[in-house]
């Protein structure tokens, strides 16, 4: 699946053990089906004495080609899928990240942002270290080599734990380490992104989402709690707790957004959730309303959609079709090339968009960019009237914890009205999903939801 929505997301991670096989294809595997989380560059550490890296931009099946693949070979893997959201795409930021201390390797790949990188980068600056890239990902390495100071293969479990609680507190991370025969993860004590772990028949591996395991013989499925992680050894492996999560934040764009809809994570089903969100949308917002088609904005759009035409009995077409064999932009840089990206990714079905009132449903809108981009091709195709609708309430904030969010002044709904907002994007109507609404499905105080707030009201703030 791929996301041509507005918000970018930073990582998927996917590493383990396989003691019969070589794990180098298992990791391909995975991180295939984590590529929604970055397409901008894909990498493998794996090894057993000593650690073999292949790393590139692009996609996974560009990146790790089975050419490239074929020079590495190992029993302990750790691998990854990266969009940039701290540090910039250029090569020495691509993941995993591998050093030699003490002549032991390490290798470290990691999904999320760490507020306090930028300070401990600075600190080591001023004794004269060196970084060879922009990444928070090398500043947690580096600090763990500091803090830690003995061979890779002594650091224990609690002792990198201690080290990530006590300098990275406040950050949002998933860390997988590729140790001297040893795989340890951790997720941070707020859970803003999601972990899993996998016993399976072929052995033990752990991923940002559990459909980077679809394909193995899973034996036991596990979410690895907030505050947690787990140590896998050629002995077996154990899930450990290495901190106190006295404020659990999971992200809700994970469940709207981010994950693959197969996934299920933070203990709900993706899919499920997006199509009760289209219902919740169209009971709340248009219960009155008709029109002649729902179409959803691909791909996170599609489950909200299909419950938004189920509770309204509007039929439900895909009036825009994605256009999957186009190589990817890394990076968008200006508006003129997003505007451009919009319309080589989508292709509308004139058939199902002609002299229609089009209800459009999008999991939420960001610049505006792309839906003014879409709103403009299906009116350019007949369309009589386009009405909008986002699953998420108006995002009026940016994220700290590894979504890239632009500037508040940026956001198509920062300080805007529903009219405002669908005169500058040419819709004939804007509604969101409200935030109360949202809270139904995401209850509790265990859901982040700060970009739909505020400063003022910061409340959900850890
Ligand atoms: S601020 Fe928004 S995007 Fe960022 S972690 Fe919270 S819910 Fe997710």
């Amino acid at each position: 699946m791929f996301n041509f929505s507005e918000i970018n997301e930073e990582c998927g991670v996917f590493g383990g053990w396989c003691p019969q096989k070589n794990i180098a294809q298992y990791i391909k595997c995975g991180l295939l089906k984590l590529q929604h989380r970055g397409q901008e560059s894909a990498g493998i550490s794996c090894g057993n004495e000593f650690q073999k890296i292949v790393k590139n931009k692009g996609l996974v099946n560009l990146a790790l080609e089975n050419s490239l693949l074929k020079n590495i070979e190992g029993n302990f893997g750790i691998g990854h899928v990266r969009y940039s959201t701290f540090g910039d795409d250029r090569k020495e930021n691509i993941q995993p990240l591998k050093v030699t201390y003490t002549g032991e390797d390490v290798s470290l790949v990691h999904n999320g942002n760490v507020a306090q990188a930028k300070k401990i980068r600075e600190k080591f600056e001023r004794i004269g270290e060196v970084f060879l890239s922009s990444s928070d990902s090398e500043v947690i390495l580096k600090r763990l080599i500091f803090s830690l100071k003995k061979k890779p293969s002594l650091w224990t479990f609690e002792e990198v734990g201690k080290c990530l609680k006590e300098n990275f507190s406040d950050g949002a991370y998933c860390i997988l380490l590729y140790l001297p025969n040893r795989i340890m993860a951790f997720r941070d004590n707020f859970g803003y992104r999601p972990l899993m772990f996998a016993k399976c028949e072929e052995g033990y591996f752990v991923a940002s989402e559990d459909v980077a395991f679809y394909g193995l013989n899973v034996e036991e499925l596990t979410e690895i709690k907030p505050a947690y992680g787990v140590e896998i050894t050629k002995e077996g492996y154990e899930i450990k707790q290495f901190a106190q999560s006295k404020n659990v934040c999971q992200c809700v764009f994970e469940q709207i957004y981010f994950a693959s809809p197969a996934s299920n994570i933070f203990s709900k089903n993706v899919y499920g959730t997006r199509v009760k969100l289209g219902k919740i949308l169209f009971e709340t917002v248009d219960k009155d309303f008709s029109a002649d088609v729902v179409i959803p904005v691909m791909d996170s759009g599609l489950g909200c959609a299909i419950g938004y035409s189920q509770a309204s009995n509007i039929p439900f077409h895909l009036g825009l079709i994605r256009n999957s064999w186009m190589e990817r932009s890394f990076i968008q840089p200006n508006q003129e090339k997003r505007t451009l990206n919009v319309r080589q990714k989508f292709i509308p079905i004139k058939q199902v968009i002609e002299n229609k009132k089009v209800v459009l449903i999008d999991d939420s809108l960001v610049r505006g960019t792309t839906s003014r981009e879409i709103i403009s091709m299906l009116k350019c195709c007949g369309a009589k009237e386009v009405h909008m609708r986002s699953v998420s309430p108006k995002i009026i904030n940016t994220c700290s914890w590894g979504v890239d969010i632009p500037t508040r002044e940026e956001l198509v709904s920062y300080k805007k009205t529903d009219k405002e907002i669908a005169q500058q994007i040419g819709a004939d109507s804007v509604k969101f999903l409200p935030l109360e609404k949202l809270s139904e499905v995401f209850r509790g105080d265990v859901w982040c939801k700060k970009c739909f707030k505020g400063v003022e009201d910061e409340v959900f703030l850890p």
